[in-house]
């Protein structure tokens, strides 16, 4: 048999190695088939039938969800079930059966074919992937238009799916049944909700291999490698030898890294931190929690933005805020205003096209600008906050004078909502992101506004070094080591302890073991992380002792270069711990 590998996006860390399970999908029509007119309202039973079978379905996979995986995964299917009962949709198939005098599934593509087409010009990524929602709906409900029930695929046997696109409601009842091996598909994101259920399930998944759907068969042997993002197709032998004991290792590895979570997160001399997670859907907040999260340090309430077509309601928002909260509970959920404009262009946000949209109109700039929207969201914000475990975080903010107008606008929904005796934390604690240079400099007069500070260093290294984050031409100069850099980390870090305000690191830059060891050495305590690289983090910290780690960091503040400091770091501490940190590498 033929071998070789494909390269795609790794979504779920792991190793798997079984035999190939193709998923049929459901391909929608292309030849439209007339009915004479007389047959309409036949027709018009026919998807009504359809549609009732599905939202029959929906709710069913939706409690056995709940009762398996818990209330936070069968929150997919609500949304389903809203999509389904959807007016509009139902209006938009009855007019084209009664104006075509068509069948139903001609009336199903059509409007599948409208939303794919919506979807497909929509910039953003997770935006993006929502389509697999509608088509997951749209997809059911086509299905059922046949009146035999199709037989099951291979129930019960451990297979790894390949796929073009694993909808959200296969991934969750293919997945959850634990004979799913690893998932390869063509589509996919980090962001899709597939990608984030094979995480929470501990499936190995690489996504977006464009066509691996087409280029085996049933009964071939795969390779998945969700940690490098690769895909072997009927590898020889060696390399089957190779991949297990690779497995092996990760599997121990995994195992004891998760024992972490339960351990207290303190250094070798007993310095206490906090690893905590940066999420963008509230389903993710279980599983940081059960990483070892201390509670939510960065909640990007832009994604809320992502789910729908429409501008989110008041409620839309609050919703959200306050089931995080509650899940949360009593940890902290720092939940960021919107972070949009920029490369974030939302259709319904009505963002002009700017020429550099990396210096424009972003995050609080755009808040600013349209107050009535930012209200709606600050309400919701506070309403959230009645548990007192609610805190405001403000993106990109480049002077006091942001600050001044956003506790003013902060004080005016305050008022609104004590008028109304609608209940919140009036104390909520209110923090900046600094993430724009000028506002790192000023660090000593911002810090005496706010209650705390998150630094995004994701953006600050970028406008610091003057480097593209996402420019695969330059990144050989994106550097968190870079002198520089920790120059400015070490002065808006020891001015935030010395005033006594709450200083949280939410980049990537906190993911990275050699440089969460270089923050810690600077007096940095609170770092926030993408939930899947805690164990790694806190596993590192707890091995080093914090005097060394100051000492060492201060040494290496005298070096020239990136290569150096890190070079220094490395010689002085992970050489010492080479269990702790060469494992670190793994995940
Ligand atoms: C950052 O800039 O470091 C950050 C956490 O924000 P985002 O990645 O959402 O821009
Ligand atoms: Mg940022």
């Amino acid at each position: 048999m033929y071998y070789f590998r494909l390269r795609g996006i790794g979504v779920s860390p792991g190793i798997a190695l079984g035999e190939v399970l193709l998923t049929e999908r459901v391909i929608f029509t292309e030849r439209k088939e007339s009915i004479s007119p007389h047959k309409v309202e036949e027709e018009l039973k026919r998807l009504k039938k359809a549609i009732k079978r599905t939202r029959g379905q929906l709710t069913q996979i939706k409690e056995q969800i709940k009762e398996k995986m818990g209330e936070e995964y069968s929150f997919i299917f609500e949304a389903h079930l809203l999509i389904l009962e959807g007016k509009s949709l139902h209006a938009n198939f009855e007019k084209i059966i009664k104006e075509e005098n068509c069948r139903a599934e001609w009336a199903l593509s059509r409007v599948h074919d409208k939303y794919d087409k919506l979807f497909e010009s929509l910039k953003d990524e997770y935006f993006k992937q929502r389509k697999s929602d509608i088509t997951d709906v749209l997809a059911r409900v086509y299905r059922n238009l046949e009146s035999v029930d199709r037989k099951r695929e291979d129930e019960g046997i451990e297979k790894i799916l390949v796929s073009h696109e694993l909808l959200p409601s296969e991934a969750a009842v293919k997945l959850s049944k634990g004979n799913v091996l690893a998932v390869a598909l063509d589509m996919g994101g980090q962001t899709s909700h597939t990608a984030i259920l094979a995480r929470s399930l501990d499936v190995p998944a690489v996504v977006g291999l464009h066509n691996i759907s087409q280029k085996v068969k049933n009964g071939d042997t795969l390779i998945v490698d969700g940690t490098a993002g690769e895909v072997l197709v009927n590898p020889p032998l060696a390399i089957r030898k190779e991949f297990l004991s690779k497995k092996q290792k990760y599997n121990d590895y995994r195992k004891e890294l998760r024992k972490t979570a339960k351990l207290s997160s303190l250094t070798l001399d007993d310095v206490s931190f906090s690893p905590l997670a940066n999420i963008e859907l509230p389903e993710e907040v279980n599983l940081a929690l059960s990483l070892g999260a201390e509670g939510i340090g960065l909640f990007r309430s832009e994604f809320i933005y992502f789910q729908s077509t429409s501008l989110p309601s008041e409620e839309d928002h609050f919703s959200i805020y306050s089931r995080i909260a509650k899940e949360a509970y009593p940890h902290p959920v720092y939940i960021r205003t919107v972070d949009v404009g920029g490369e974030k262009n939302l259709p319904q946000l009505k963002i002009e096209k700017e020429p550099n949209p990396a210096l424009g109109l972003r995050a609080i700039r755009f808040s600013l600008r349209d107050k009535d929207l930012f209200k709606i969201q600050l309400r919701a914000i506070l309403r959230a906050s009645i548990h007192k475990n609610v805190k405001i975080l403000f993106p990109m903010i480049t002077e006091i004078e942001e600050v001044e107008e956003v506790k003013l606008l902060l004080r005016e929904v305050k008022d609104g909502l004590k008028t109304k005796r609608i209940k919140f934390d009036e104390k909520i604690p209110l923090g900046v992101m600094i993430e724009v240079p000028a506002a790192a400099a000023i660090t000593d007069l911002l810090v005496k506004e706010v209650d705390y500070l998150s630094i995004g260093t994701n953006d600050l290294i970028q406008y610091y070094l003057a480097v593209d984050r996402s420019n695969e031409f330059v990144s050989y100069l994106y550097k968190p080591l870079h002198p520089s850099v920790l120059r400015l980390l070490k002065f808006i870090i020891e001015t935030a302890n010395r005033e006594g305000k709450e200083i949280t690191v939410c980049g990537e830059m906190a993911a990275d073991p050699l440089s969460a060891i270089a923050l810690l050495g600077l007096g940095l305590k609170k770092f926030s992380m993408n939930p899947i690289f805690i164990p790694r983090i806190k596993k590192a910290l707890r091995s080093v002792e914090h005097k060394t780690v100051k000492r060492v960091i201060q040494k290496a503040m005298t070096l020239r270069t990136a290569q150096e400091i890190e070079e220094c770091i490395i010689e002085n501490i992970l050489a010492k711990h080479p269990k702790a940190f060469l494992m670190g590498q793994v995940i």
